[in-house]
């Protein structure tokens, strides 16, 4: 743990004169230092374009770029690298599969299934797809635990089904999801189905194959890589299938102002520059990440979880918000009398950094009555002390709002 923390220049950071305690990695995690190294690295000694340089600087940034490309093929377990398409994040690559999948395949009266737990972007897109596309948007409904409704979700699955996308683990609530089960059910109707991994990825072992999602996305800096990078992983016949989604250098095979035909998947859906240096660096971030092993990362979030669970339960007023069975490491709550804002900015000034707000999941504030959350959500670099920190201020604050 002392090892992990260090890796972690940041947390020796005073806020307010306080140590810093931060409770926000369901927005974004801390970044270890050998990500920053490697980005600085890339740009200080490495910068060059990729794919078709002849010189060796180009070579190296290729081999380092396509190498991340292997990582996530074997970190998935998918069964070909060419599965793999890089993204600036889970919103690109949700908005990429409705832009072509969607409307390639979509027609008037049939049916998208999301939830009622969707963060705004795995929402949006779908709307905009029916709304141009004649289609109807199908919502699975929830718990007051904050479960999906199973029996209620089997019946909204009909022929119209075309395609189901699920967020794997609650942003704001933390809810698990059986996206196993979810997929089989879909796969009986013959829709395609895409899971939400952005939450889950760095403390749930994701196996595309075993699962046999039709689609997963993730953005890198939610599992210690650098914003603006994220993967598309979709069933090589899908990719081949689908149109291109932005047209521009390098997702072209020849183009001529008649015709232009397109480049092999993946790159077809790769267009302009990418984020070079952000990948690479992602590549690190995941090595970071599999060095200290996925089951380690979920035994230590699971119990800080339980942890806070267990302390915040002490806090006389405090009502968490989503008591799912199955959950990652995310606890919302209300405190009190106290307005969620007024709370975060309570907390910033002893130096903790929580979430407030609709967490982009309005509809989930919706089901639950409440205008906003507070929202603590760990990852390995937290501790219990980070927890006790959080309990006691909470404790002050909201006597102080009574
Ligand atoms: N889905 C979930 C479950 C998320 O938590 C987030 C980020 N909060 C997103 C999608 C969107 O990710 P990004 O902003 O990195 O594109």
């Amino acid at each position: 743990m002392k090892d992990i923390r260090s890796s972690f220049p940041i947390l020796e950071r005073k806020i307010h004169g306080f140590p810093l305690v931060y409770l926000d990695s369901a927005a974004t995690t801390l970044k270890p230092k050998l990500v920053v190294e490697s980005l600085s690295e890339h740009f200080l000694m490495g910068a060059s374009n990729i794919h078709r340089g002849v010189y060796l600087l180009s070579e190296e940034a290729t081999a380092q770029f396509e190498g991340v490309r292997d990582q996530f093929k074997d970190f998935l377990n998918a069964s070909d690298r060419r599965e793999i398409v890089f993204t600036s994040g889970t919103t690109e690559s949700i908005n990429l599969v409705a832009a072509t999948f969607g409307r390639a395949n979509l027609k008037v009266g049939d049916e998208v299934l999301i939830s009622a737990m969707e963060h705004h972007s795995n929402i949006i897109p779908w709307q905009m797809l029916c709304e141009e596309r004649g289609c109807v948007l199908k919502v699975i409904p929830m718990t007051d635990q904050g479960e999906l409704e199973i029996p209620a979700f089997e019946k909204l699955v009909t022929e119209k089904t075309k395609l189901i996308s699920i967020v794997h683990v609650s942003n704001s609530i933390g809810t698990v999801n059986p996206i196993k089960k979810i997929i089989e059910v879909g796969h009986r109707v013959g829709a395609k189905v895409l899971v939400d991994a952005a939450q889950s990825v760095t403390f749930i072992p994701l196996d595309v194959q075993a699962l046999d999602c039709d689609f997963l996305v993730l953005s890198g800096h939610k599992m210690f890589g650098p914003t603006g990078t994220g993967i598309l992983y979709a069933k090589a016949k899908l990719l081949e299938e689908m149109p291109p989604y932005k047209g521009g250098g390098d997702m072209i095979a020849s183009v001529t102002f008649e015709k232009t035909t397109y480049n092999e998947v993946p790159y077809k859906f790769e267009a302009g520059t990418p984020n070079i240096g952000g990948v690479i660096a992602l590549g690190k971030a995941l090595g970071f990440l599999q060095k200290i092993g996925i089951e380690q990362v979920a035994a230590h979030d699971t119990e800080i979880l339980n942890y806070g669970h267990r302390r915040l339960s002490e806090v006389p007023g405090l009502r968490v918000i989503g008591t799912a069975r199955d959950k990652g490491p995310v606890i919302s709550f209300y405190a009190g009398k106290a307005h969620p804002h007024d709370v975060g900015t309570l907390l910033d000034q002893t130096g903790i950094c929580v979430r407030t707000g609709h967490h982009c999941t309005q509809p989930v504030m919706r089901h639950f009555g409440v205008p906003a959350t507070v929202r603590a959500s760990f990852s390995i670099y937290n501790n219990s002390e980070d927890v006790d920190r959080l309990a006691v201020e909470i404790e002050k604050i909201i006597r102080m709002f009574e």
